[in-house]
C-alpha cells in the first residue's frame, strides 16, 4: 500500500492554495484533484469522523491536521477520498 501521508511540502502547498471560487468549490467527486481545490484548514483535533483511519496517526503529523470543512464537520483527506459525508448519491 502506498504511503499517503502528507509531506511537509505538500502541507505547505495545501495551506497556500486557498480556493477562490464563488459559493465554494465542488466537493464531488471524491478525488485528490477535487480535494486539492478545497479550502483547507489546520485543525488540531483533526478529522471529525469517529471512524477516521487517520486517527491512528500522531497529532504531530501535519497531514492529520489538514482538513476541510464540510457540512459543519472537519473532514481529512482519507475520509474525503473514502466518501465520508458524500451526498453524491446521484451523479450529474
Ligand atoms: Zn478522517
Amino acid at each position: 500500500m502506498a504511503d499517503k501521508s502528507l509531506s511537509a511540502e505538500e502541507a505547505k502547498f495545501l495551506l497556500s492554495t486557498r480556493a477562490k471560487g464563488k459559493g465554494g468549490p465542488p466537493t464531488e467527486p471524491r478525488t485528490l484533484a477535487v480535494w486539492f481545490k478545497l479550502d483547507h484548514v489546520l485543525w488540531d483535533d483533526g478529522c471529525s469522523n469517529p471512524n477516521c483511519v487517520d486517527n491512528t496517526r500522531p497529532r504531530s503529523d501535519p497531514g492529520r491536521r489538514i482538513v476541510i470543512k464540510l457540512d459543519g464537520e472537519y473532514v481529512c483527506r482519507e475520509c474525503f477520498l473514502h466518501g465520508w459525508l458524500s451526498n453524491a448519491t446521484t451523479q450529474g
